[in-house]
């Protein structure tokens, strides 16, 4: 939504409150006390509280929501919520903040961060079929030298590129029919491995239906895809020899072209993400390719931000 578009849905914080409540109780009011469902109104005297007519007790209608312990007008949640759907590579607290016009840069953080982990709540369990593309890459840590601006302070471990890097490992899984993404943080296991084959079947295992093509780079880790497994995963291995000579449509271009969003993101708009908080930017990633068109984003969102 533009601005205008914005307004015009929202012109005051009560219309705000209207769309979230609705959306939270859009099978009818239940009350938190007694379990009713019928005889529960909107409260006249505060519009963020519901009225149990039967139990004879007022609660807040935004209870369990993101919203619950905000004293901040609605339309400013919903408005940033709009802000992190458009904007294609992120925005950042800094932008958030100027543009809602806050006073803290902590509140402004504090925000994103909610708005992020309900992002986080999209759920990908068993969702991708027939084809997907896997690959793994490398977020996050100080820039590479090339993009440095002083060199003295390189530190040549920290630079590397690729596989053995100080940087965060990140696996990622591509529908080729849809074009929904899913990727996840594969920190080092137990005995001190990452991406070992088992963390990658274990990626794949998750978020694939049975029988599903798995198109892979010629990392040998994904071996383990070679034996029999538990939900029929079958193996293609990208061979780049003869990938664009016989152009067979076996390939991880999809998933790597993710890649080149996330890092524009993270290098451009984020600067430098911790490990601690790498999953959370990548479901952030996620979500916004896995619902490309806006409204409807924003819609899901919200629907997200007020599920329990
Ligand atoms: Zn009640």
């Amino acid at each position: 939504m533009t601005i205008f578009e914005f307004n015009k849905r929202f012109p005051t914080e009560e219309s705000a409150i209207d769309f979230i409540i609705e959306t939270k109780y859009k099978d009818g009011y239940v009350c938190p006390k007694c379990g009713c469902i019928h005889n529960i109104y909107r409260s006249n005297v505060k519009s963020r509280n519901l009225y149990c007519n039967n139990c004879n007790s007022h609660f807040s209608a935004l209870a369990g929501t993101i919203f619950e312990n905000t004293h901040l007008d609605l339309r400013m949640w919903l408005y940033a919520i709009n802000l992190v759907m458009v904007a294609r590579k992120g925005i950042s607290a800094c932008q958030l903040q100027r543009e809602l016009g806050m006073k803290s840069y902590v509140s402004a953080w504090r925000m994103l961060r909610i708005i992020r982990n309900t992002m986080s709540k999209e759920v990908y369990t068993d969702t991708f079929e027939a084809i997907v593309e896997i690959d793994e890459t490398y977020v996050g840590g100080k820039p590479r030298k090339e993009n440095k601006h002083d060199e003295r302070e390189t530190n040549e471990k920290h630079n590397k590129r690729g596989r053995g890097t100080s940087k965060t490992p990140v696996v990622g899984v591509k529908e080729r029919n849809t074009g929904r993404v899913y990727a996840v943080v594969a920190n080092k296991n137990e005995e001190g491995k990452q991406i070992s084959g088992k963390q990658l079947f274990n990626v794949l295992k998750k978020v694939c239906k049975e029988n599903t093509l798995v198109m892979t780079d010629q990392l040998s880790s994904y071996n383990i895809l070679n034996k029999p497994n538990e939900k029929n995963l079958i193996r293609l291995m990208v061979d780049h020899n003869v990938m664009y000579s016989l152009g067979n449509g076996i390939h991880t271009n999809g998933i790597e072209s993710f890649w080149a969003v996330v890092k524009r993101g993270v290098y451009g708009i984020y600067h430098k993400v911790s490990v601690k908080y790498m999953q959370s930017y990548m479901d952030e990633f996620c979500f916004r390719m896995n619902h490309r068109d806006v409204d409807k984003a924003f819609n899901a969102l919200v629907d997200l931000a007020v599920a329990a």
